[in-house]
């Protein structure tokens, strides 16, 4: 019709950011309402210029006739963002959702169907890494990311049966006597020809993808083989942590898994610490306590990462059997030059200690930090003051270099 009528119009597309959470805690039936509810609002916008349908799941299209300028775009999507963030009541649970909008516009950004639906589907994600609840247009630099992810996701899928994946080990230090207690087990991937890459460049395309399960469980073998090894060489024991990505936890195997791991290498559960960030625990309550409870039937122990960056629920702490809080790095940096940060590190280690949990600081990099985490009685510090991440050859040597214990 725009082709036609020398028109111009834009695909908007609706991804709702929280919808898992209100089916995994609420049930389905709120979930079904909810998108019912969000339906009918929607449609009562329709009219001539303007179509909604709802395309999958929890995304919904509009295809809109706007005029040209900015101005038009951003008057529509605020009539789209008011009918869709108002609060929708459901059996007396008020629930509040936010979208993620992608923008694409015709002609510039697609002249088809097809094309317009994937880019506005790009803009949709780019809304959703630049902390949802948002709207963005399609953009050229997008596209180029969003390739540039394609290319890394199809070279991710071979990594593993390349054998292009290792793991460095960082220290992590009493604040006591400064003595090594244990170690961090962090990824690495060496690309053929970007070289090393960090994991926070590629973890979140391999959980975008569901490969995180498959990574995370070679991780999770090597590390038990690595400690396990490290025990039969008689070098003293240790706490072996191992980061445990959302997507990973959430799947039904994790606790199979991991029992599977710890008897067909022999290490000792008890050795070992698994690092869950706080949105993990934001999940389904009785599922998340279950899967905890099971790990714990291997003494397993449980930390939770970055802690103070995201939804710190406290209620999760007293519920879910949780061992240590790792303050995150961010607080540490700027411990000794912004109160506030210094206010939050003194919370957080009362926080634990009141809660009977340990306590570690990350991203230690001076002698003052550690000294003024002493001082507020942190229990446990890692970071490059310690001790880079290194690869286990070097780390054999670091504990061949403590006094021998039981
Ligand atoms: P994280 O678990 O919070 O790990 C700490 C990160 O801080 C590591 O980055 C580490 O190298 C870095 N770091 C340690 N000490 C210092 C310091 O003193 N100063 C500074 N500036 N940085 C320090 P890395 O290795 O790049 O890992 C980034 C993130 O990737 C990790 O954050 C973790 O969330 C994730 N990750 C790493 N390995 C795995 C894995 O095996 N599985 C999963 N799912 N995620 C992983
Ligand atoms: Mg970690
Ligand atoms: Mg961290």
């Amino acid at each position: 019709q725009a082709a036609r009528n020398g028109l111009e119009g834009m695909l908007v597309y609706i991804d709702l950011d929280n919808f898992k959470d209100i089916n995994d805690s609420l049930g389905h039936y709120m979930g079904d309402a909810l998108l019912r509810e969000l339906g009918q609002r929607l449609q009562a916008l329709a009219d001539p210029k303007r179509l909604f349908a709802r395309s999958s799941g929890d995304e919904f299209i509009a295809l809109l006739e706007v005029e040209s300028g900015e101005a038009s775009v951003a008057t529509e999507l605020a009539r789209i963002q008011q009918a869709v963030l108002a609060p929708v009541t459901v059996n007396g649970h008020q629930l509040v959702t936010t979208v993620s909008v992608g923008v694409s516009l015709y002609p510039e950004d697609g002249q088809d169907f097809t094309t317009l639906y994937r880019n506005a589907d790009t803009a949709m994600y780019a809304a959703k890494t630049d902390g949802r609840n948002t709207w963005r247009r399609f953009d050229r630099a997008m596209q180029e990311k969003a390739s540039e992810r394609q290319q890394l996701l199809a070279e991710l899928r071979g990594a593993l049966s390349r054998d292009e994946f290792s793991l460095h080990y960082q220290p992590q230090v009493s604040l006591i006597d400064r003595e090594l207690i244990g170690a961090e087990a962090l990824l690495r991937w060496h690309h053929p020809v970007l070289g090393q890459m960090s994991p926070a460049r590629f973890v979140p395309i391999a959980e975008e993808s569901g490969l995180i399960v498959e990574i995370g469980e070679w991780v999770l073998r090597q590390v038990c083989r690595q400690g396990r090894a490290w025990h039969e060489a008689g070098l003293p024991p240790i706490t072996l942590a191992v980061n445990l990505s959302a997507i990973q936890f959430q799947h039904h195997d994790l606790p199979s898994t991991v029992a599977r791991i710890l008897d067909e290498t022999g290490f000792d559960g008890r050795h070992l610490e698994l690092e869950l960030t706080e949105s993990v625990l934001a999940g389904d309550e009785a599922r998340v306590a279950q899967t905890i409870a099971l790990l714990k039937h291997h003494h397993i122990r449980v930390a939770i990462d970055d802690f103070g960056t995201g939804y710190s629920s406290m209620a999760y702490l007293n519920r879910f059997a949780v061992d240590k809080l790792k303050i995150d790095q961010s607080f540490v940096r700027e411990m000794d030059t912004d109160r506030n940060s210094a206010s939050v590190v003194t919370a957080i280690i009362r926080l634990a200690h009141s809660l009977d949990l340990n306590v570690i600081a990350e991203g230690v990099e001076t002698e003052r930090q550690a000294q003024h985490l002493a001082q507020l009685d942190c229990d446990e510090a890692q970071g490059y003051h310690f001790g880079r991440p290194v690869p286990p050859k070097a780390f054999t040597a670091l504990l061949q270099t403590l006094p021998e214990q039981c």
